[in-house]
C-alpha cells in the first residue's frame, strides 16, 4: 500500500507556501467557522499557524478554550506511564534508549516487579495507566507485553485497581495486533516522530523504525485487527511544526474517512534532554513556548473531537496553559525509568527528562484549584462506547453529560480513598460549585453516583 494516501507531503507544503504570511480578516473567519465545531481544512490551518500578532492570538486561544469548554466541559482525564522495559533495537538519535546507548543502565521488569510498579500507582489513585517499552522484548518475544498487561489487572486492593491499560508501544504485524486486542487494552498509541521523509531518516538509524512506511501505516493494521481505539501523534522539535500539525490534521482525515471514526487522541509530545542524545537537547527545530501554545490551540480548533495529551514532558506552567488551550489528558506522578515508581531515586535508565516532578496528589490538586475535574474515569471503554460509538456521542455534544457525572464520581472516589487532606478541602469544595452549575438532569446523574459511593459502593459509572 502507498502511504501516499495517508501523508500527501507536497500537497502539506504547498499549503504552507500559499499561506506563508499573516491575514488577520482571514484569521478571523476560519475563527468564526471553528466555533460551528466542525473542524478545519488543510489550508485553514495553514493560515492559522501563520499567526504572530498578540491581539489574533488571543483570538485563537480564546476560540480553542471555547471548543475544548463545549466539547469536553471542564474535565480532565489523568493517568500514568508504566515503563516494563528500556530494551531497544532502535536508533532513535533522540531517545536514551536507543540500542547504542552504553550508558544506559538496561533493565526489563520482571512481572513481579511490574505487579509492584502498579501496586504504587494503585496506592496512589492511579485507575489509568499507559504501557510503554523500548522495541526489544525478552527471547525477542512479545508475549512479554501481554502477560505485563495482563499482571497489571491482576492487581488490585483497598485503594482500587487499574481499569484501563493504554499501550504505546512499536508497530505490530495484523497477529500482534490482534494478540494485545485480546488483552483487553484500551487505546493503541503510536507517534509518527516526524511526519517529514527525510528528517525521519536523518534522527531513525537503524533498527525496524528505520522503515517510516512501517510506521505510518501501523493503523492500517491495528484497526482491522480489532483495534478501533488508536491515538497519533508527532514529537516536536525534529521539523517545522507548521508541517507536523498539517500532517497531523491528514493523518486523522485519512483514519476517519477509511474507517469513519479518527483518532482517539493526539499527543504533542515536545523533545527533552535524553542521556547521551544531542539532538534531544539541541532540537534541530526548535518550538518555542508560544509555538507550543498555538500547537494546542489549533488542533482544538481543528479536530475537535479528538482528545489531546499533554505528559509530564513539560513544565507545570505549560501544563496549566495549555488545559485552557485544548488538552484534556495528563499524565501525572510520571517516571519514565523501568522500575521507577519502586525505586524513586534511579534515574541513569530513564527515556528523557521530566519538566513536571509533582505527586499525582499535587497536580489533582492544582488542576481542581483551577476549576478542572480531575477524571479518573474508564467508563466509555468499559461499556464499550469506544471509536464510532464514542465519536457519535462526542460530535452529538452528549459526551459532556456523561463525562461530567463520571469525573465527578471517580473524583470523588479519588478523594475518599487517598488524597491528602489539603486536597480533599480543595476537592470537596470544587465538587460542590460544579454540582451546582449543572442541568438538573447532569446534576441528578452525579448525585446519584455521589450516593452510591456515599453508600461504600466503589467503580460507579454510567
Ligand atoms: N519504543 C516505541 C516507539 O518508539 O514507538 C514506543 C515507546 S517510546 C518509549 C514513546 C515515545 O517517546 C516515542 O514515540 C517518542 O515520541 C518519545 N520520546 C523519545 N525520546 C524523547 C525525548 N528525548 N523527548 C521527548 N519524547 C521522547
Ligand atoms: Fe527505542 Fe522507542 Fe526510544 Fe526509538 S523512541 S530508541 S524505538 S524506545
Amino acid at each position: 500500500m502507498s502511504t501516499l494516501s495517508i501523508i500527501n507531503a507536497n500537497k502539506i507544503q504547498s499549503s504552507l507556501v500559499d499561506s506563508a504570511t499573516e491575514n488577520p480578516s482571514q484569521i478571523r473567519e476560519i475563527l468564526a467557522k471553528a466555533l460551528e465545531f466542525k473542524g478545519l481544512n488543510l489550508q485553514e490551518v495553514a493560515q492559522l499557524t501563520t499567526t504572530k500578532s498578540p491581539e489574533l492570538l488571543k483570538e485563537i486561544f480564546a476560540a480553542a478554550n471555547r471548543v475544548k469548554e463545549e466539547i469536553y466541559g471542564r474535565r480532565v482525564v489523568i493517568f500514568a506511564p508504566l515503563y516494563v522495559s528500556n530494551l531497544c533495537s532502535n536508533e532513535c538519535l533522540y531517545c536514551a534508549f536507543r540500542v547504542s546507548n552504553r550508558d544506559l543502565k538496561r533493565r526489563v521488569l520482571s512481572l513481579s516487579e511490574i505487579k509492584s510498579e502498579v501496586e504504587s500507582l494503585v496506592n496512589q489513585g492511579h485507575k489509568r495507566l499507559l504501557l510503554v517499552s523500548g522495541e526489544t522484548y525478552p527471547q525477542d518475544d512479545f508475549q512479554y507485553i501481554l502477560d505485563a498487561i495482563k499482571a497489571v489487572y491482576e492487581v488490585a486492593n483497598q485503594h482500587g485497581e487499574i481499569r484501563r491499560v493504554n499501550v504505546n508501544l512499536a508497530p505490530l504485524d495484523t497477529d500482534d495486533f490482534k494478540r494485545l486486542k485480546d488483552a483487553a487494552i484500551g487505546t493503541y498509541q503510536l507517534f509518527q516522530e516526524t511526519y517529514h521523509r527525510d528528517t525521519y531518516s536523518q534522527v531513525h538509524v537503524s533498527g525496524k523504525k528505520a522503515d517510516y512506511d512501517w510506521r505510518l501505516s501501523v493503523f492500517d493494521r491495528a484497526i482491522p485487527s480489532g483495534i478501533d481505539d488508536v491515538g497519533i501523534g508527532a514529537l516536536f522539535g525534529l521539523y517545522d511544526w507548521r508541517f507536523e500539525v498539517l500532517a497531523l490534521l491528514e493523518h486523522s482525515n485519512y483514519l476517519q474517512n477509511k474507517y469513519g471514526v479518527g483518532p482517539h487522541t493526539i499527543s504533542v509530545p515536545r523533545l527533552e534532554p535524553a542521556l547521551g542524545s544531542h539532538i534531544a537537547s539541541h532540537p534541530l527545530a526548535p518550538v518555542s513556548d508560544i509555538d507550543f501554545c498555538k500547537i494546542v490551540a489549533i488542533l482544538r480548533l481543528a479536530i475537535p473531537y479528538t482528545g489531546i495529551i499533554m505528559s509530564t514532558r513539560e513544565s507545570l506552567q505549560m501544563r496549566q496553559q495549555t488545559l485552557a488551550l485544548g488538552v484534556s489528558q495528563i499524565s501525572a506522578g510520571s517516571r519514565t525509568n523501568p522500575g521507577g515508581y519502586s525505586d524513586a531515586g534511579l534515574t541513569d535508565d530513564s527515556q528523557f527528562s521530566l519538566g513536571d516532578h509533582r505527586s499525582l496528589d499535587d497536580v489533582v490538586r492544582d488542576v481542581a484549584s483551577l476549576g478542572y475535574i480531575p477524571s479518573f474515569c474508564t467508563a466509555c471503554y468499559r461499556l464499550g462506547r469506544t471509536g464510532e460509538d464514542f465519536m457519535g456521542l462526542a460530535k452529538h455534544g452528549n459526551i459532556k453529560q456523561i463525562c461530567a457525572p463520571n469525573a465527578i464520581a471517580t473524583f470523588a472516589e479519588y478523594l475518599n480513598n487517598t488524597a491528602s487532606e489539603a486536597t480533599k478541602i480543595v476537592g470537596h469544595k470544587l465538587i460542590q460549585s460544579k454540582l451546582e452549575l449543572m442541568s438538573d438532569e447532569t446534576r441528578n446523574l452525579s448525585e446519584k453516583l455521589l450516593a452510591r459511593l456515599a453508600s461504600g459502593q466503589k467503580d460507579v459509572y454510567v
